[in-house]
């Protein structure tokens, strides 16, 4: 069976180790926090259990998807691993750790992906002594549902690492957008500026935050508003990947919405605080 380590196990790492189980994969699912561990398990139970009584996978699926699950709090358990998916905090720092410890526990071919929103792969392979075995796989939230893996090529990743990591993808029932190594990827480089922007129409007064929404869900069929998108996937994380657009590619275009600075600032950070553009109650 292939065997495949997923380095966190929050939010993504659930949902990784979740879809790579689903489709007959030994998974390791690894975390420092014990609890971070046990709340990852118990939202893929969730999950499969979901999928379950909606009739999109058999009991029998279900079974196997949960008891292909380890779970470790040591990263040595990712020795075995065919390809390892990093998907811990979005901190460099740690992530470099992270790459460090695994270059050394892992057999030279073991692929090291990362499912980071901002970092660079090239940055991520200098802590390693593999660049060719190195790259991005960009998961989306939330990772059971969502179709898109953008498969991020560093400068140094090989071809065989990018035919491997789609190939993967691919038996994930995934699609993978193939994309170099730049500030935001794809994805958030679109993304974020359309989010900031509608920010800036709210920060100048020029519509509410629902007739914003409004707009782009009536009017470009968007399913869900930018602001509603921005609460869902956290002010800090929108603010933080707009200083990355702003370092690596320009200060004036891509600078935050002053109210996108405020609102973090006060920790309105969406769903996750209960309160963003719009209030939540659980
Ligand atoms: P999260 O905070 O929910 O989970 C991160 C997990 O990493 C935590 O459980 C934490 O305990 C663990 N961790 C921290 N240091 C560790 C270490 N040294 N070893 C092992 N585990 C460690 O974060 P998340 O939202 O799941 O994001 C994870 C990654 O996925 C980030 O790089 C983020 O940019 C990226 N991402 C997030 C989203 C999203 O919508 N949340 C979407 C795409 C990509």
């Amino acid at each position: 069976m292939s065997k495949v380590a997923v380095v966190g196990a929050g939010t993504m790492g659930n949902g990784i180790a979740h879809v790579f189980a689903q489709h007959g994969w030994d998974v390791t699912l690894i975390d420092i926090s014990e609890a971070a561990l046990a709340g990852g398990l118990a939202t893929i139970r969730k999950n499969v259990e979901r999928l379950e009584k909606k009739g999109v996978i058999s009991h029998q699926l279900s079974v196997d998807t949960v008891s292909r699950i380890k779970t470790s709090k040591s990263l040595e358990a990712a020795k075995g691993a065919e390809i390892v998916v990093e998907a811990t905090t979005e901190n460099p720092k740690i992530k470099f750790e992270v790459f460090t410890a695994l270059d050394r526990l892992c057999p030279p071919s073991t692929v090291l992906a990362s499912n980071t929103s901002s970092i660079s792969i090239a940055e991520l392979a200098k802590h390693t002594d593999r660049s060719g075995n190195v790259i991005g796989m960009h998961f989306m939230n939330p990772v059971p549902v969502m179709k898109l893996v953008e498969v991020i090529r560093g400068p140094e990743t090989s071809n065989d690492t990018v035919k491997r990591t789609v190939e993967i993808v691919q038996a994930l029932g995934k699609t993978a957008v193939e994309v170099n190594d730049s500030p935001g990827f794809v994805s958030n480089r679109v993304l974020m500026p359309m989010i900031n922007e509608a920010i800036f129409c709210v920060d100048e007064g020029v519509a509410t935050a629902e007739a914003v929404d409004q707009a782009m869900k009536l009017g470009m069929n968007h399913p869900l508003g930018p602001l509603a998108l921005a609460d869902l996937i956290g002010l800090d994380v929108c603010l933080a990947i707009m200083k990355v657009l702003q370092d690596g590619l320009d200060v004036q275009k891509y600078r935050p919405a002053p109210l996108l600075e405020q609102m973090v600032a006060k920790g309105q950070l969406g769903r996750k605080s209960g309160q963003g553009f719009y209030a939540y109650r659980d």
